[in-house]
């Protein structure tokens, strides 16, 4: 194995709190290139995120989910709320594509349209956009550290890697590498970064990915951490195996006496 050692962050709910911007990014895409009769949007949903979708934010994979659930919240008859919401959530993936077959839509176009939702808002206002995100300055400081050791950064994310590097410039990170869902699934990208380097941990929200990454065989070396701030289904934080560590962020300094 090479020496060349390699810290791994997963982006959303781990360097930043994007919930304002999925909010306000998946209702633009719904009002502009949607296109669906069973919605209309009221500028005052802008304002504050509901906690429905809060809620809801852990079971989501990809960006294109997150229009089908807001399009869900903001639907004029039976729309999903507080009440209903956890129907939604215990079928969570069949009820995704149930509602994409019914309204005839196709994941690649919900992620489409939520790419130009938000190039539209870079282009109309940039630095609003980026104020729609908050950095977890404790992970910032921990990519420092890192760096001034020399060790590598490399972020792997599911979302587009081109807004990813938007957030990261003007948070003054540099990693070596950024893979957004563009370059595969996080466990494919985690074994190839493998086998070139020595990967001192990967720092995750979602748990499904981390237990992934630790049953297979290529990848289960690597040091895997639950993201304790990110966003976390409530059962997510009990009965951790196969070597997951709950991570919060007053520990992360210890991580860097790795
Ligand atoms: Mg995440």
């Amino acid at each position: 194995m090479s020496s060349q050692k390699i810290f791994l962050f997963d982006f959303d709910g781990v360097i930043v709190d994007g919930m304002q911007e999925y909010w306000h990014t998946s209702l633009l895409a719904c009002e502009r290139y949607l296109n669906s009769p069973y919605i209309s949007v009221d500028q005052k949903l802008y304002k504050r995120v509901p906690n429905s979708f809060k809620e809801i934010r852990p079971w989501v994979k990809y960006g294109w989910e997150m229009i089908l659930i807001v399009h869900e919240i903001i639907k004029t008859e039976n729309p999903l709320t507080n009440d209903n919401k956890d129907d939604f959530i215990n079928n969570y993936y069949q009820n995704c594509q149930k509602i994409l077959k019914d309204n005839y839509w196709l994941a690649e176009d919900l992620q489409t349209i939520l790419n130009k939702s938000r190039e539209y808002q870079i282009h109309k206002d940039f630095r609003k956009w980026v104020d729609l995100h908050n950095p977890f300055f404790e992970v910032i400081n921990l990519i420092e550290e890192l760096s001034k050791r020399e060790i590598k950064t490399g972020i792997i994310t599911t979302k587009g890697k081109i807004f990813a590097e938007k957030i990261l410039r003007q948070l003054n990170i540099y990693p070596e590498f950024v893979f957004g869902y563009e370059s595969g699934t996080k466990i494919k990208i985690a074994q190839k970064l493998s086998e070139t380097n020595e990967i001192l941990g990967f720092i995750e929200d979602r748990k499904k990915t981390l237990i992934e990454i630790k049953q297979n065989s290529e990848t289960s070396h690597i040091p895997c951490f639950l993201a304790n701030w990110g966003y976390l289904k409530e059962s997510d934080r009990y009965n951790l195996n196969n070597g997951i560590k709950l991570l919060k962020l007053v520990n992360l300094e210890e991580l860097v006496a790795i």
